[in-house]
């Protein structure tokens, strides 16, 4: 008999076979802060999710392109405080739910991340899980400040440990030690290691917001830091031993140029010169749902579909998939995009663009669509909440019918990382909405800090905003 063959039709939710759904929990480390620190096996269960549920020291920046139901379980003094308890209940209601659930920590979660505890109330409810390292805060800080955490001759042992609560601080024999959790006792921490009999010329470093774009490192001697009234800021950590060398303030990620990114990407900027902090200026969640419904009913209605850009795609198809159709309800349709960005999103959904028109060339989209005879057609122009009335207008002119459709908000960044400007060298606005959004958020922009704008329109935007 030759070998079985079973088809597999695997459901999203795992039906069991007594017909009740089974959720999947991904207990998850998100890194550091760098979000390209993340493995790819958790970016691969952040695609499959259909909820995170993510804590303070995971940047919205990583989580921002991810489909999922995005829960935030964090204690930012605006927001609701979630227990641990209720952290557990979450989790299972969701998993109960079917739902595959990726709860992401900060860094690893076996780390001072209370993994554990989040594992025994899924083992309570019999929810199947697995548990995906993440790089930890020592790992991130060692590297992005040029400190070894062992060195031969140096350091041959080391040890994570908490400098809270207070009264518990541990200091182990180990030649190097890292204490998590130190913003309001790095004194206490410090009597404590010298309590010990370490040496007052052991060396020590604070590093803030390690891999991050304004990471800061300060170091000196223990008595040195023990004299000192410097405040230090969470995140951070203290790391102490003599593998910390001279020249660290002075490492490979402070050397390298900050700039942030509004708005889309450029290929400007090489990754071995820059450090890119994207900055959306935009939330992009909520849409007009009638509407949208009623567009994708009609569908048969309009015979162009042109895309603004890659959230117009993403959000567009993310409509057409729920509401149970496919591309094929596309077929009729000529589908344009501006730019490559949504080019290549439309292709993650098996389609290639008819036309793709470049928005920068000097006759604007009206020229563009001029040269491909695109007139007297019907378009239905999926974007954002704030419709574009200049690419409106400009499409209306060749006499065709435009319906913009809005299929994400976009308003200002409310919730999540502010920018630290102090630590930013360069700005880079990638359209003209980006700078009057960034404008609402920040009145000026300090000297030092150059500017660059994507086009001609942006840059005029620019000037008649901040400089006008
Ligand atoms: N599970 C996490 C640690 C959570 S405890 C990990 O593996 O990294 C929270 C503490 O982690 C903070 O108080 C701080 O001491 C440390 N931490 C996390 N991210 C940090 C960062 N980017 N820079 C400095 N310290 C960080």
């Amino acid at each position: 008999m030759g070998n079985s063959v079973s088809t597999h039709h695997a459901p999203r939710n795992g039906v069991s076979a007594r017909g009740q759904k089974k959720g999947y929990v991904y207990i998850a480390g998100a890194g550091p802060g760098d979000p390209e620190l993340i493995t790819v096996k958790v970016e691969k269960a952040l695609r499959d999710a259909d909820v995170i549920l993510y804590d303070d020291l995971v940047s919205m920046e990583l989580i921002d392109q991810y489909s999922a139901i995005k829960i935030y379980t964090g204690k930012r003094k605006d927001s609701h405080h979630f227990e641990q308890e209720e952290i557990n209940r979450e989790i299972v209601r969701h998993a109960m739910d079917g739902k595959v659930v990726v709860r992401l920590k900060g860094g690893d979660p076996f780390i001072f991340g209370r993994g554990g505890e989040e594992i025994d109330t899924l083992r309570g409810y019999g929810i199947r899980y697995e548990i995906i390292p993440g790089i930890t805060a020592a790992h991130g800080a060692s590297s992005y400040t040029e400190i070894p955490l062992t060195m031969r001759k140096i350091s041959s042992s080391v040890a994570f440990c908490t400098g809270h609560p207070v009264d518990r601080i541990q200091v182990p024999e180990t030649d190097t030690i890292v204490y998590y959790m130190v913003a309001s006792t790095v004194h206490d921490v410090l009597d404590a290691v010298a309590a010990k009999g370490r040496s007052g010329s052991t060396m020590v470093a604070v590093v803030q917001n390690a891999t991050r774009y304004n990471q800061k490192v300060y170091t000196g001697t223990l008595d040195e830091f023990r004299k000192r009234e410097r405040a230090v800021y969470s995140p951070a950590l203290l790391i102490i031993g003599d593998s910390i060398g001279q020249f660290i303030e002075h490492n490979w990620h402070e050397r390298k140029k900050k700039v942030l990114m509004t708005g889309g990407d450029s290929g400007r900027y090489p990754s071995t010169d820059y450090i890119k902090v994207h900055f959306p200026c935009r939330q992009v969640s909520g849409a007009d749902l009638k509407a949208v419904q009623q567009a994708l009913e009609s569908m048969g209605a309009y015979d162009l579909l042109f895309f603004q850009n890659k959230f117009s795609v993403k959000y567009f198809f993310h409509y057409l998939f729920q509401s149970g159709k496919d591309v094929r309800s596309l077929a009729h349709m000529t589908i344009c995009t501006a730019g490559d960005a949504a080019a290549e999103e439309l292709q993650k959904s098996g389609l290639v663009a008819d036309h793709m028109v470049e928005p920068d060339g000097k006759a604007g989209y009206a020229g563009c669509l001029e040269d491909l005879g695109i007139s007297s057609r019907k378009i239905l122009l999926p974007g954002s909440n704030h419709v574009d009335e200049f690419l409106v207008s400009e499409l209306r002119e060749l006499e065709n019918q435009v319906t913009p459709l809005g299929v994400y908000a976009r308003g200002t960044q409310q919730e999540g990382d502010a920018i630290d400007l102090d630590s930013i060298d360069e700005i880079y606005f990638s359209s003209p909405i980006c700078v009057r959004n960034f404008r609402n958020m920040f009145f000026t922009i300090p000297e030092r800090i150059t500017v660059a704008a994507a086009d001609r329109r942006t840059e005029e935007e620019y000037r008649k905003v901040f400089r006008g």
